[in-house]
């Protein structure tokens, strides 16, 4: 019975995800323009399948002739040739969107590698017509002056507004919103400083962060288990209220003590989880991606009339953070520290050095050149970030 659940939730996993990835959207939309059967489909199909899409209305980029005087306009009003001038897919998005789809649903029937025309094997969407025909709309888009887009920025400057305003706003909600609010502004925080799209925040486990000593800042992703390893995904932020106009590891910390007012906890579970209307966490919903959240964030940015156009994607571009480029020095250092348990502690809290190499871990009352491992491991078991109740250490 088991197996067959397992069964069930894995096909249904894949099935869901099939949608999602339109794969097999585009192969029959590409089925049913030529009329033929996967098997049978070759490059000439796949190309006019490609120039059909580009006719058909369904882009969403102007592109005017090279020789046209109206470049740069986004309507063809004013244009003698309509047909040369007209709405087109993006050369980049049709490469990454309809391109690869096709390839992936010519994949899944084992039509892989370099095509070949006569036998009709390999992948069509790899002739030579079709990456042809790729370069040709990627130099004519280049000559009408289309660049492919790109995320707005979100700058420092427009995040130290941005925080101020939801902050003062937050503080004049009451109940659901401003638990909402709080949820909301500690993910753009959290997406800004670990410049991580907002669909990252959405698999952050709460039980992996850990606090740094005397309550100096956050580590994520840290996975505390017999082996205390800590890969290379682990990144940290350092406690910036003394210096900075706002703080994401502050801001963090007052979602998460709001947030345990409504009864929430965070010893396990995601840090930002999906909440149902009564401000309890949802496990049904699926965790904050992008799209979940990028209606929110153009409300957001609306209210306090700083929107310019941002999409969660804005965030990548953000601000600063402790990441692992030393993340091989890192790696070794924690299999080391598997393999030989004695010095495990020394070997994690020399790890979190490289993580913070100017932090001064004297302050915070850890010697990391010559400590008890004992002790240190003793410490670190309490830096868990929201293992106990109550207020930070
Ligand atoms: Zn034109
Ligand atoms: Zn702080």
């Amino acid at each position: 019975m088991l197996h067959a659940r397992r069964k069930s939730f894995f096909l249904e996993d894949l099935r869901n995800r099939r949608e999602k990835t339109r794969v097999d959207v585009y192969m029959d939309a590409l089925k049913k323009f030529a009329g033929k059967q996967i098997y049978d489909l070759d490059g000439g199909d796949v190309l006019d399948f490609l120039i059909f899409k580009d006719i058909n209305d369904s882009g969403r980029t102007s592109v005017h002739y090279k020789d046209c005087p109206n470049i740069g306009a986004p309507t063809f009003e004013k244009c003698s040739d309509r047909v040369l001038c007209a709405k087109r897919h993006q050369a980049a998005s049709m490469r990454i969107g309809i391109v690869s789809k096709l390839r992936r649903g010519f994949e899944d029937v084992g039509r892989k590698g370099v095509y070949n025309p006569r036998t009709l094997q390999g992948d069509p969407t790899r002739s030579a017509i079709v990456s042809e025909y790729l370069g040709f709309i990627r130099m004519e888009q280049g000559m009408s002056g289309v660049v492919p887009n790109q995320a707005v920025t979100m700058t420092k400057g427009k995040m130290d507004k941005f925080m101020d305003a939801m902050g003062l706003d937050i503080e004049g909600r009451r109940g659901l919103t401003r638990l909402r609010m709080r949820e909301r502004r500690a993910m753009y925080a959290f997406c800004f400083s670990a410049i991580k799209r907002l669909a990252g925040a959405g698999h952050v486990v709460a039980s992996n962060t850990i606090r740094i000593p005397i309550n100096e800042g956050l580590v994520f992703n840290c996975t505390w288990d017999k082996t205390l390893r800590m890969g290379v995904h682990c990144f940290g932020i350092l406690c910036v209220k003394e210096t900075d106009k706002w703080c994401t590891h502050c801001i963090i910390d007052e979602w998460v003590l709001y947030a345990r007012t409504w009864g929430i906890s965070f010893e396990t579970g995601l840090l930002f989880p999906r909440l149902k209307k009564e401000g309890k966490v949802d496990h049904r919903k699926q965790r904050w991606k992008s799209k979940n959240i990028s209606d929110s964030l153009v409300r957001d940015l609306k209210r306090y009339a700083l929107y310019q156009g941002e999409t969660p994607q804005s965030f990548r571009h953000g601000g600063t953070v402790n990441s692992l480029e030393t993340g091989h020095d890192l790696e070794r250092t924690m299999y080391l520290a598997y393999m030989k348990n004695r010095t495990t502690a020394q070997n994690y809290a020399k790890g979190l050095c490289f993580l913070f190499p100017k932090f001064n871990w004297k302050k915070a009352g850890v010697d990391t050149a010559d400590i008890d491992s004992v002790t240190l491991a003793m410490q670190m078991q309490s830096w868990k970030a929201w293992r106990n109740q109550g207020p930070p250490l």
